[in-house]
């Protein structure tokens, strides 16, 4: 029979601070041609070149003549959860050991 520990732990979750606050692009829904977000930009700057890109890429006709009018916008963001106590146990990594009688078994020893 398997025992399971169950616990509450507290957590929030936020904006992730080693990432990016958002990544902005378009797509086109014509021919998937997407615009190339600058990381480092701000979300703003993102968006402004995301809708500059649509609207030059809607003035180029393609090779049939046509000109592609619609676009998926798409915003990435990055969260992340802070457990207010260490979820993970501490790390075991499983020894080999020998009994008395001289058979190898496994035990556990902790990182
Ligand atoms: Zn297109």
């Amino acid at each position: 029979m398997t025992r399971a520990i169950y616990r509450y732990v507290n957590m929030t979750l936020s904006a992730d601070p080693d990432a990016e606050a958002a990544i902005i692009e378009a797509t086109c829904t014509t021919c998937s041609a997407t615009s190339q977000p600058e990381i480092g930009d701000s979300p703003t700057e993102q968006r402004e070149k995301a809708e500059k890109w649509c609207l030059e890429h809607t003035g180029q006709a393609d090779d049939y003549g046509r000109h592609h009018t619609g676009f998926r916008a798409t915003v990435t963001m990055f969260w992340r959860v802070t457990p207010e106590e260490e979820l993970d146990p501490s790390q075991v990594i499983p020894t080999m050991r020998s009994d008395s009688n001289g058979d190898q078994v496994r035990g556990e020893g902790e990182a």
